[in-house]
């Protein structure tokens, strides 16, 4: 990060956690670098905006990653993912009321008036932001903080089997609630598509090809881990006897596919196209 620092740098990133592997990045080192250059910090809380904060209170030791490190000047939450809200809402705090000048905009020309909007939407729902306030007061600090303490304990405990599960491998570190797993013996898509056809839905990722499981609350139990186990086990092992390695399924040919086209762009054309049929009307019957 510092050898990518230039004079046209506006911003430093770093994440907490990521969402891929599930790993917090070194805050304090980026938050220190950007003291030192004088460039803002964010950090990208989205994802667990609602349990890194509450898991120093569940036991957990936890490295600052907020405003305490004075280098931060931003963080985003999600309210709508571990905050159990409506989505609709989300969190964006600063440090100074400087950085929430610069997010205005304002029309002053325009013959509809003098338009000024603080948000990049215009037209908001005040009934999403009222929802969001009311689920915060009702679930109250600490059962987000007894939620962290199952989440996070379950997504360890759960990261700590797959890494016993033969030909598995994790992708970085469970530092919050995402335990992501690659395979260097077969391909890890075909484990996923196995997955589905027993009830799982988990996140494909690719560069590296991997796949995570971002456990919610629901899932936060012996029981579901110990569910889960047992059906990842097979899926491996089925896999990992086939002799093509899982080579042939579904997500491994989408996957195979766009990892072998060097023009990005043709991937996003094929994308869009999924999008048009999605938005495609039915043809009209005589
Ligand atoms: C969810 C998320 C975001 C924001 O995504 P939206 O779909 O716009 O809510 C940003 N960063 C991370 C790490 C996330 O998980």
């Amino acid at each position: 990060m510092r050898k990518a620092i230039s004079r046209d740098t506006c911003m430093l990133v770093g994440s907490a956690p990521n969402f891929p592997s599930g790993s917090i990045d070194p805050i304090a080192e980026i938050a220190n670098l950007g003291l030192e250059y004088g460039i803002p910090v964010h950090v990208d809380a989205c994802l667990g905006g609602f349990l890194v904060p509450f898991m120093e209170d569940a036991g957990f030791e936890m490295p600052l990653f907020d405003f305490r490190l004075p280098g931060v000047t931003s963080v985003s939450c999600d309210t709508h993912k571990y905050g159990n809200t409506p989505k609709g809402s989300s969190v964006i705090l600063y440090r100074e009321p400087q950085y929430l000048h610069h997010q205005y905009f304002c029309i002053s020309e325009w013959p509809g008036g003098i338009y000024a909007t603080p948000t990049l939407s215009g037209s908001r729902c005040g009934s999403s932001i009222a929802l969001t306030w009311a689920t915060l007061l009702h679930f109250g600090r600490n059962t987000y903080v007894e939620r962290a303490r199952k989440i996070v304990s379950m997504a360890r405990k759960l990261a700590g089997e797959v890494a016993q599960i033969p030909g598995l491998k994790a992708m970085g570190r469970t530092d919050v609630s995402v335990v992501a797993f690659q395979s260097d013996e077969f391909n890890i898509y075909a484990v996923s598509d196995k997955l589905n056809k027993l009830g799982w839905n988990l996140n494909t990722l690719q560069n590296p090809a991997s796949i995570h499981f971002c456990l919610t609350y629901n899932q936060a139990s012996e029981e579901v881990v110990k569910e889960f186990v047992a059906d990842l086990t097979k899926a491996c092992d089925e896999v990992r006897s086939d002799p093509k390695k899982g080579g042939d399924s579904k997500s491994a040919a989408i996957y195979g596919l766009a990892a072998q086209i060097p023009d990005k762009s043709l991937v996003e054309e094929v994308a869009y196209t999924f999008l048009d049929a999605c938005y495609a009307m039915p043809e009209k019957e005589d």
